[in-house]
């Protein structure tokens, strides 16, 4: 946690000292916004967009097809087979393989979605009724699904103001007799503080899942994320950074683990060692023509994760140091991929709010959006109700939990959400092009500065 609190380049403006401030600043930028000193020269804001003004970004950067060449070539190979079934295919068998280069894992198993992916780690992790397992409220519900199909009781912690990642030290204070896993979510693409979950799992005997859905090639001290945790669950959703649509893979070198994914992402029938049932699981089987879209998207991750690497990093670089901007906070060891870029803006520090702070970053051309998820998970319906199975929550109502999740509090997270803004960041953008967004950003920072 001190570590990534650390970071040169993303802390927050408010740990920076003014002289510091003023060292890694242009003055022009500072003199907008500090009472500078009388010999730096006030300079007038540019006018906004919306007010008429130039857009700051010019070009345009469109994503682009995101397959082609290697993934018809794969798609051919598939079409000259007498069977599309994915135990033993080639397809299957090569996207494994290129999934183990990129993320080294001894067993691997392909599944029909991120989702499947976790439930399959959960089912693997022995988790079931009443059990807890600790996670984040700012993701896709898909991290949980799983949890609550085995009847198990999602407890969300609060994290990191700027990470946007489990804060450690809530984790530990969540943890009770019950607890029996910790999902920890890469948001955005940024790496967790594994160190720190790993060492709290290992004192607690917890079983550590990471959630890579977000994270294809981030790196956590420069090794491959997905490779700390006990198990690792990644999607292949059309949004991520590699895809075929829909799909997932949930990995593990845990011989207590990895021997089990196959089996509990197919109906509960272990392929290799036949004998029947003895095992209770749903179909969430990958078939041959995802895995040969897979197999071929996997030869493109490298340079996708670098180059959103280097743009999320080069967009930090640029708006750090602009007074009431906090920017998407990164250790310096690690490698963020940036599924999307996420700041956030100090309300006191600006006279107009975060809809209209948007909507001007918007007129400059800015890909920017208010937030992500409207409200942390536990704040949705089906949870302030506990009505997950036809309107009920058997577990609470044996007894088997007292969670109440109108009275779950995250109180960072409800800040994250309600004073942050995601950029899209793409590698069909070039550096020309971030500098453009950083600008909108000072641009628009400078004119509604307090
Ligand atoms: C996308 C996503 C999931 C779910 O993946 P699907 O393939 O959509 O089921 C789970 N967790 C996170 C963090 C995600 O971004």
């Amino acid at each position: 946690m001190s570590q990534n609190r650390s970071s040169p380049s993303a802390r927050p403006v408010s740990a920076v000292s003014r002289r510091e401030f003023l060292a890694t600043s242009s003055a022009a930028l500072v003199a907008a916004n500090l009472d500078a000193p009388p010999s730096t020269a006030a300079q007038p804001a540019a006018k906004l967009a919306l007010d008429g003004g130039a857009k700051a970004v010019t070009q345009k950067c469109s994503l682009g097809l995101r397959w082609g060449e290697p993934e018809r070539e794969r798609l051919n190979a598939m079409l000259q087979q007498d069977t599309l079934f994915y135990w033993k295919g080639p397809q299957t068998t090569l996207m494994l393989e290129r999934f183990k280069e990129v993320c080294p894992v001894k067993y691997a198993q392909s599944c029909s979605s991120g989702t499947a992916a976790l439930h399959i780690a959960v089912l693997a992790a022995g988790i079931g009724p009443g059990d807890e397992v600790i996670t984040s409220p700012i993701t896709d519900i898909g991290t949980v699904i799983g949890v609550l199909y085995q009847q198990a009781v999602p407890v969300f912690a609060d994290l990191g103001a700027s990470t946007y990642n489990l804060d450690p030290t809530d984790v530990e204070r969540r943890i009770t007799p019950k607890t029996k896993a910790i999902i920890a979510v890469h948001l955005f693409g940024n790496p967790c503080d594994l160190h720190a979950l790993k060492t709290i799992a290992d004192k607690h005997k917890l079983v550590l899942i990471e959630d890579s859905c977000q994270a294809w090639g981030a790196k956590f001290r420069g090794r491959p994320i997905g490779t700390i945790g006990d198990m690792t669950c990644f999607s292949l959703q059309n949004t991520k950074h590699i895809t075929c649509g829909d799909g997932g893979v949930v990995g593990s070198s845990d011989e207590r683990f990895g021997p089990l994914l196959q089996k509990y992402g197919d109906k509960g029938c272990d392929r290799i060692k036949g004998g029947g049932f003895h095992a209770f699981s749903t179909n969430y089987r990958m078939s041959e023509p995802q895995a040969a879209v897979v197999a071929a998207q996997l030869t493109r991750l490298e340079a996708i994760a670098a180059k959103r690497a280097w743009l999320g990093n080069l967009l930090t670089e640029k708006i750090s140091g602009l007074s009431g901007v906090i920017p998407h906070q990164v250790h310096p060891e690690d490698r963020c991929v940036y599924w999307f870029y996420y700041f956030r803006i100090k309300p006191e520090a600006f006279r107009c709010d975060r809809a209209q702070f948007v909507k001007a970053l918007v007129a400059e051309g800015a890909p920017c959006t208010a937030g992500y998820i409207a409200v942390p998970l536990h704040r949705e319906p089906v949870f302030q109700q506990h009505g997950f199975f036809a309107g009920h929550w058997p577990v609470r109502e044996f007894g088997l939990t007292t969670m109440d999740y109108t009275k779950h509090q995250t109180p960072e997270v409800e800040a994250i959400l309600k004073t942050g803004i995601r950029v899209v960041i793409h590698e069909g953008m070039t550096e020309e092009y971030i500098a453009g967004v950083a600008e909108a950003i000072r641009k628009v920072a400078r004119h509604y500065a307090a």
